[in-house]
């Protein structure tokens, strides 16, 4: 909530001229960034990296994050996994259940990211539901052959290293992100009690970054 605010109140200060004392309605907002963006090559001009700790606040998986180990070999079940994202994977020539994760269609989740990616991409065909789907049937439609006879380990070993998997964000840099902006989580653990080198370790990679030569 803080950091979607945070975003937002950016995003007014230096991407649009509305004025931060008066109401301002997500309507206007969005309006005025799109103005914004139109005048200037489809980007906004600022853009907000915030540097923050490794707290488990920060490290926190988004909802329905695409994580393999909290996904069965076989179908889920909605009592006991999570209905994982959808995501983006280019189509296979052997395609099963590629945009719905039940066989009848009927996933509701699944139905409203189809609609919203084919909104964004119009009717580009590597949308990929996930849903309840299970990690071998996940590889199999992604080009695994024989998925079915690797054993969980393996698969999850397999599925974790799907660019996807690999890059998933966490909830706080979802949230940065949808904003057109981004976070870098440092090394220094929360910032309340971290041991005194990492926070000097977080420091001089701050100042390199920045300054590009000199460390203080
Ligand atoms: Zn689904």
């Amino acid at each position: 909530m803080q950091m979607h605010l945070l975003s937002c109140i950016f995003n007014v200060v230096f991407n649009t001229s509305l004025d931060l004392s008066c109401d301002i309605r997500v309507s206007e907002l969005e309006a005025a960034l799109e103005a914004t963006r139109a005048a200037n090559d489809g980007q906004l001009p600022y853009e907000m990296v915030l540097q923050l700790d490794r707290s488990q606040q920060h490290l926190m998986a988004r909802d329905g994050g695409l994580n393999a180990k909290k996904m069965r070999k076989g179908r889920g079940y909605e009592d006991a996994n999570p209905h994982i994202r959808s995501s983006v994977w280019p189509r296979q020539p052997v395609d099963i259940r590629q945009e719905n994760c039940r066989a009848d269609g009927s996933c509701e989740k699944c139905k409203a990211e189809l609609a919203e990616y084919k909104e964004k991409h119009g009717n580009s065909d590597d949308f990929q539901a996930i849903g309840w789907k299970g990690l071998a049937m996940l590889a199999s439609e992604r080009g695994t052959p024989n998925a079915a006879a690797f054993n969980v380990e393996q698969l999850v070993e397999i599925v974790e290293a799907y660019d996807d998997f690999r890059d998933e964000v966490s909830a706080v840099e979802a949230v940065l992100n949808s904003h057109g902006h981004r976070a870098i989580i440092g090394a220094e653990c929360h910032s309340v009690s971290p041991p005194a080198h990492l926070r000097f370790v977080t420091c001089l990679i701050l100042t390199c970054d920045l300054a590009g030569v000199s460390i203080h």
